[in-house]
């Protein structure tokens, strides 16, 4: 019998019931997953020889769908869930199934938005978003953004922005960052060139109420040591929202330094910056409003699949004079009145649709459901450190500034030790620790919409299993 090349049961243009059939097992896969992962253990072990299989090459001639559907469930079964409400370690991912559609949509409108021409409404849509989200920091109506694939990228796309339009010189500019940073700023001022000689980390203070911000009298002093040098403040970062406390700088204090010397005011709000929609996580936010940049991660704070920041640059033009460049190719590129070209905000050309992602769970939920589920994580990190605190054993270290806590046992870094490991073994939960001057600290980090209390029981069990 004559078997038809495997081949041709998906041509690359597929006919009407191809697509349906593609669509609806694509749809149970992900139904099948998301199940798993939001329901079942948080962390499941994958066999090294699933992994083995997944590095498999593609075949020259087609295969049967059912089978790639099961291979690829069986691959995505395997390791840490990030859509379950137990993950409170490092910035967890909400997951929201509606940012599972909007990613569907972005690619099936085949949209191209390097340029406003090729789709004008779609690049309005994105434009809504990056105004949505200046005004929300209480920057001018004048200011320009651009969403990137995460904070990373948007931090990396700020310090372009700054080193280009914020006076830098090598021989005598200097950049203050707190000692806290995300890695991904010094990732940033390294692939920027900016010389190692032109960083200050300032500390943060180690105790209080302060606990992980930057200290503005060590900023101070060592700015007077450096103008003392001859040397100018070019760049002050501050970070709302640090990735291992959450702390939030002081950032009116920042800004009104940045002021008086002249340097461009960066804040990095990858992780802490939605929570400026609730009434606590705005007052804590207080100064972004003067920031020259901010950069603020919606596949962290609004919950979205992974692949979305946005950075804000509050002066008209400095992100394009940082990115744009001229090409014989490009001379057909027109312009629209009052809709940007992307591609000349920044590092990419051709680009995701990313507007999508964030703006169609924002109108289909509301932005009171974001805002709800942000306050319940500072509700959950506040009821986190109140329960700890009962227990002589625990130091819980801070107040938490936004919605991560953290704390040790009071006996020292093995304990400590233990009770994490505690935590982890729960099968429960999934946290992540930190070095906080010299010694182990474990953090709590609420930023799911499906965790509760529940979780919080699970840590106190945790913790009275392991010192008790
Ligand atoms: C997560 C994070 C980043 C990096 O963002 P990615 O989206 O992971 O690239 C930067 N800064 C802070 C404060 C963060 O929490």
């Amino acid at each position: 019998m004559l078997r038809r090349p495997a081949s041709r049961r998906w041509p690359l243009d597929l006919d009407a019931p191809q697509r349906k059939r593609l669509a609806k097992d694509a749809f149970e896969l992900i139904e099948r997953v998301q199940d798993a992962r939001n329901h079942g253990p948080i962390f499941v072990p994958t066999p090294a020889q699933r992994v083995q299989a997944m590095r498999a090459a593609p075949p020259e001639h087609g295969t049967d769908l059912t089978e790639l559907v099961e291979r690829l469930g069986a691959a995505a079964e395997g390791g840490w869930s990030k859509a379950h409400g137990g993950d409170l370690g490092f910035v967890p991912n909400g997951g929201l199934y509606s940012g599972v559609i909007a990613a569907l949509l972005a690619a099936g409108l085949h949209a191209f938005t390097a340029t406003a021409l090729e789709s004008p409404g779609l690049v309005a849509l994105e434009e809504s978003v990056l105004h949505w989200l200046a005004a929300l920091f209480g920057m001018p109506p004048a200011t320009e953004g651009l969403l990137l694939s995460g904070g990373s990228l948007a931090n990396q796309t700020a310090i372009v922005c700054a080193r280009d339009q914020g006076d830098f010189a090598p021989d005598r500019s200097v950049a203050y960052l707190s000692e806290r940073v995300h890695h991904s700023l010094r990732k940033a001022m390294r692939l920027c060139g900016i010389p190692a000689g032109c960083i200050r980390s300032i500390r943060a203070t180690s105790v209080g109420p302060t606990l992980g911000r930057m200290d503005t009298q060590a900023l101070g002093e060592q700015v007077e040591r450096d103008r003392a040098l001859g040397l100018r403040p070019w760049l002050i970062v501050g970070v709302a929202g640090s990735t291992d406390t959450g702390s939030v700088d002081d950032l009116n204090e920042l800004a009104a330094f940045a002021s008086r010397h002249r340097a461009w005011f960066h804040v990095d709000a990858a992780y802490g910056g939605m929570f400026a929609l609730t009434k606590r996580g705005a007052a804590r936010l207080q100064g972004i409003a003067a920031a020259d940049s901010v950069v603020v991660d919606a596949h962290k704070g609004l919950f979205l699949p992974y692949g979305v920041a946005a950075v804000l640059v509050r002066h008209p033009g400095a992100l394009a004079r940082a990115h744009s460049e001229q090409a014989a190719y490009m001379r057909d590129v027109q312009r629209l009145a009052d809709l940007p070209n992307y591609f000349e905000r920044g590092p990419e050309l051709t680009r995701p649709f990313r507007g999508m992602l964030v703006w169609l769970p924002l109108h289909l939920h509301g932005v009171a459901a974001f805002r709800q589920a942000l306050d319940r994580s500072l509700d959950l990190a506040q009821l986190a450190a109140a329960r700890l605190r009962v227990d002589p054993a625990i130091d819980v270290l801070h107040d938490p500034d936004l919605s991560i806590v953290a704390f040790r046992a009071a006996a020292g870094d093995a304990a400590t030790q233990r009770v994490f490991a505690s935590i982890n073994a729960s099968g429960q939960l999934r946290v992540s620790s930190t070095t906080l001057h010299d010694r182990t600290a474990i953090r709590l980090a609420f930023l799911h919409p499906r965790t509760g209390e529940a979780q919080i029981e699970v840590v106190e069990q945790s913790v009275r299993r392991a010192l008790g």
